[in-house]
C-alpha cells in the first residue's frame, strides 16, 4: 500500500547508504545515481581477480561486484551490511550484482552456493553472517540454491590487518572443515565472501572443500580491494 510507504518515509525518512540523500518511495538502500555510478569490475578486469587464485587453488572462475577503496563512499554499503546490523542490503546488492553477472554466463553450471562461514564466535557477536544474505540475494536472483552450515569455520582466528602477505595465507591455514562433504561431492560450488582482499581465506576454504569432496569450485564477492602485500 502505497499510502503507508509514503507514511513510514516521512515518520522515518529512509537515506541512501552512499551519498546520505533521502530515498525515493521507489528507492531501496540507495538511490538511483549512485546506483548508475557503482564502480563496477568491468568484464576485462575479472582476470586479475582470477589471477590472486593462481598457483594457490584450482578454480573455475572468480569475479567480483564493485571495488572497495579506501575512502570510496561506496564502502558504507558493505559497512552497512556487515558492520551496522543491516545485512538485508547485502542480499538486495547480491540480488542485483547477480541480474547484471548473469547476462555473462558468469553462473552457467553451478550448481550450489556456499556462504564463506564465520566462527561461532564471531557470528554471535555480529548476530549473523553477512555471506549468508549475499549467498540468499544470488540465489533469488539466479535460482541456485544455499546449502548454509556444509562448511564450518573451526578456528577463530585474529584480524588479517597488519600481517604480511606470508602471515596472511598462513594464519587462515587449516581454519575450516567440511560438515557434509556429500551435499557437495561432483558439485560445481559458488563460494560466496564479502570482500575480496589477498584472496587467503577464501582459498583457504577453497582448499578444505576441495579436500574433503571431488568438486568444481568458483568464487563471487561483493567488493575487491586491489592489494599490494
Ligand atoms: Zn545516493
Amino acid at each position: 500500500m502505497k499510502w503507508i510507504s509514503d507514511l513510514l518515509d516521512i515518520i522515518f525518512p529512509r537515506h541512501c547508504c552512499v551519498c546520505g540523500e533521502l530515498l525515493s518511495a521507489q528507492e531501496t538502500d540507495i538511490c538511483l545515481n549512485c546506483l548508475y555510478a557503482l564502480p563496477r569490475i568491468e568484464a576485462e578486469s575479472r582476470k586479475d581477480i582470477e589471477h590472486i587464485f593462481w598457483g594457490k587453488i584450482d578454480i573455475e572462475r572468480a569475479t567480483s561486484y564493485i571495488y572497495y577503496h579506501k575512502g570510496s563512499p561506496y564502502n558504507n554499503l558493505i559497512h552497512t551490511l556487515k558492520y551496522h546490523g543491516r545485512p538485508i542490503v547485502g542480499e538486495r546488492l547480491a540480488y542485483i550484482a547477480a541480474k547484471e553477472l548473469q547476462e555473462s554466463g558468469f553462473f552457467d553450471g553451478i550448481d550450489i552456493i556456499v556462504p564463506l562461514p564465520l566462527s561461532r564466535k564471531k557470528k554471535r557477536k555480529r548476530g549473523y553472517n553477512q555471506c549468508d544474505y549475499i549467498s540468499d540475494g544470488i540465489s533469488r536472483a539466479t535460482g541456485i540454491p544455499v546449502a548454509k552450515n556444509t562448511v564450518k569455520r573451526t578456528i577463530s582466528n585474529e584480524t588479517q590487518t597488519h600481517k604480511n602477505r606470508d602471515e596472511r595465507w598462513k594464519n587462515v591455514e587449516g581454519i575450516f572443515s567440511v560438515a557434509a562433504p556429500s551435499c557437495l561431492e561432483g558439485r560445481h560450488i559458488l563460494l560466496v565472501d564479502d570482500i575480496l582482499t589477498t584472496g587467503a581465506t577464501l582459498a583457504s576454504c577453497a582448499k578444505t572443500i576441495k579436500e574433503s569432496s571431488n568438486c568444481t569450485i568458483s568464487i563471487f564477492t561483493i567488493g575487491y580491494t586491489k592489494t599490494t602485500i
